[in-house]
């Protein structure tokens, strides 16, 4: 399976970083981390834009991360419109790891805090879709 199971609408399917997927589908969200120069990336990059060099490691998000924003989306772009309103997150996960994400629909809106503890895991998607989303921790 490569990217284009990866959210609701295909993305491309040849990614150097198509392993991502793999650990979806194994049940880790995975970041890259540069074996040269050490900085961290999510979305995962093959190809660290710092040092230019493409040594890099796969290594699992764990742990809690904290909310830092979000926003409530109430008409969604194209292929995300039947899904309206949804929430979109960012998380701080240390060592420079920001990600971008769906709130899990378990966690309502009057319930959101920033600051608040959250993990992110894999979700399944109807029709063998899979992504990842933020939930409570
Ligand atoms: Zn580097």
């Amino acid at each position: 399976m490569g990217f284009e199971n990866f959210g609701t609408v295909s993305f491309t399917a040849e990614a150097k970083a198509a392993d991502f997927i793999a650990y979806l589908e194994a049940g880790k969200v995975m970041a890259t981390r540069c074996r040269q120069c050490g900085a961290s990336y999510f979305p995962p990059k093959m190809d660290c834009p710092r040092c230019l060099l493409s040594d890099m490691e796969w290594f699992e998000i764990k742990g809690n991360g904290k909310l830092s924003s979000y926003t409530v989306v109430n008409y969604g772009p194209a292929g995300f419109e039947a899904d309206a309103p949804y929430i979109l997150a960012l998380g701080e996960f240390g060592d420079g790891i920001q990600i971008f994400g769906r709130l899990s629909r378990d966690i309502e809106e009057k319930d959101i805090e920033l600051g608040m503890s959250l993990m992110v895991s894999p979700v399944k998607l109807p029709d063998d879709r899979i992504a990842y989303e933020f939930r409570r921790t």
